[in-house]
């Protein structure tokens, strides 16, 4: 009988209570609150950042125990007389339940005197507790939480409300780059209904094929020729027309339908390339643009690559694949590890947006990438900025040390391409010289470039 009801309530995975014992626990908390006239509740609602990956990474037994873990690190900071202590008062006047909901999902009711006060200390200790690494197999492996809280009576007066907008909360928290908390806030219900929308019409237009590649020439500082191509994408929108990348990339990141987007770019780049290559064009290199949660959520990303690359027939050695510096400091060591594969298969790879992020000087020693992308903004600052000459002498510098090749992007004036010229800077991107244009007007500079 006793044990019926433990597991009825009980998580057996974890011995926490589960998802029936905790909406049973706040609807009783509802109706005390009822009788005491006044009273707050606090709903958070608690996701594991990347517990997908390390799940399929290491399956499901290492699994299970990462999450034994997760549950005992958040029973450990949702202790009753931690935060009494914190807030300074008596640990009697506090309730608290901790809940396993869902696969890596975990919600906490409070109730006591301030909630709010409360949710945001509790909120602040869970994440703190998370910042250790987990250890398996010898592996190390880091693992955030986002959490979402929601207020009883202010932000829902039942149990379905006031769970399904700590849910929106968190998920704003995830989007905000997660290991984070929000409170939930009415504004945020009209982004995830935008949020919603912008997924159904970005998977339509997967469907429907409305992206198209633009290619922005790229020319020898010196010679003038041209070396190559970045490839950026556009969205025909068939009511708001042509979409630059800025305002829907972060979205496909977000859902996480950049992967497919972003598989169908890299093939498309390769097939186009290799179109004018057999039609007896110069052979150029393309560049594209790669995001770092296709790295982050794709298993086999080098397969993914080479795939493509046999598909459409194009050599490795045609292909740059571009990703940003924040993007390739975030992503650690196994992103490390990813670069180095890619490289082994003869793709060359740049460092885009170089200068906005933090590499350190012995990250970058250890970085199998052929070039850096020097970002616009350093460009621009060239004739106008404080030490803007200084900044782009030292960058050609610490290139030059490493054997890195240099490209500058957003050039736009004579001056600031003659300044690069003199500095030894080998590749010129700008809309002084050419801006990104459709396949077809590409394909008439490259003709311009071919001698027969
Ligand atoms: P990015 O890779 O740094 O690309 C350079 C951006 O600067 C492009 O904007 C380009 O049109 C713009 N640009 C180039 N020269 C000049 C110039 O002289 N002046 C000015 N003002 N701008 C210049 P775009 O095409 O809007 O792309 C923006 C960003 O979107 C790209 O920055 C890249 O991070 C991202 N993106 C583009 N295509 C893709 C893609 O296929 N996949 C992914 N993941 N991201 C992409
Ligand atoms: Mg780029
Ligand atoms: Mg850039």
């Amino acid at each position: 009988r006793l044990k019926m009801q433990f597991n009825a309530f009980h998580d057996s995975l974890t011995g926490l209570n589960n998802r029936h014992s905790f909406v049973t626990y706040l609807q009783l908390a509802i109706e005390r609150s009822g009788e005491r006239k006044k009273g707050e509740i606090a709903v958070l609602f608690i996701d594991t950042d990347g517990f997908k990956e390390v799940n399929d990474t290491l399956g499901h037994v290492q699994g299970d125990n990462v999450l034994r873990v997760i549950a005992k690190r958040l029973s450990r900071a949702s202790r009753l007389v931690n935060i009494a202590k914190g807030l300074g008062v008596s640990k009697d006047r506090i309730k608290l339940s901790l809940n396993r909901i869902g696969g890596d999902e975990f919600a906490i009711v409070i109730e006591g005197y301030n909630p709010q006060k409360e949710a945001d200390l509790v909120a602040m200790s869970l994440i703190d507790e998370m910042k250790e690494a987990f250890i398996v197999d010898h592996q190390v492996y880091h693992l955030g939480i986002s959490i979402g809280v929601s207020v009883f009576p202010k932000d829902g007066e039942n149990v379905n409300t006031l769970l399904k907008r700590a849910d929106i909360a968190m998920y704003k928290a995830k989007a905000d780059g997660g290991n984070r908390y929000q409170f939930y806030d009415p504004a945020l219900e009209q982004s995830a209904i935008e949020r919603h929308q912008m997924e159904i019409e970005l998977r339509k237009a997967l469907e429907e094929q409305q992206f198209c590649l633009f290619y922005q020439p790229q020319f020898d500082a010196q010679s003038g020729e041209l070396v190559g191509s970045e490839a950026l994408i556009r969205w025909k929108h068939p009511e708001r027309g042509m979409v630059p990348p800025g305002l829907f990339i972060s979205h496909a990141e977000e859902n996480g339908l950049i992967v497919r987007i972003g598989e169908w770019a890299l093939e498309e780049a390769c097939r186009q390339n290799k179109v004018w290559q057999d039609a007896g064009l110069m052979p150029v290199k393309v560049a594209v643009n790669f995001s770092t949660v296709q790295f982050n959520r794709m298993d086999d990303i080098v397969s993914m690559i080479t795939s493509k690359l046999e598909k459409t027939g194009l050599d490795a050695i045609y292909l740059d694949v571009e990703i940003t510096e924040t993007g390739i400091m975030q992503s650690g060591d196994v992103g490390l590890d990813v670069l180095h594969e890619i490289k082994a298969v003869g793709v060359q790879l740049s460092m885009d947006d170089f200068g906005t992020g933090y590499s350190s000087l012995s990250s970058l020693r250890d970085m199998p990438i052929d070039t850096l992308k020097i970002d616009k903004s350093f460009v621009d600052d060239i004739n106008t900025g404080a030490n803007g000459q200084a900044i782009i002498k030292a960058i050609m510098a610490l290139a030059k040390q490493l054997g890195l090749k240099v490209v500058a992007e957003g050039v736009e004036e004579e001056s600031q391409l003659e300044f690069l010229k003199q500095n030894d800077c080998e590749t010129i991107q700008g809309y002084l010289l050419g801006r990104p244009l459709p396949a077809e007007e590409l394909e008439a500079v490259l003709q311009q470039h071919t001698y027969q």
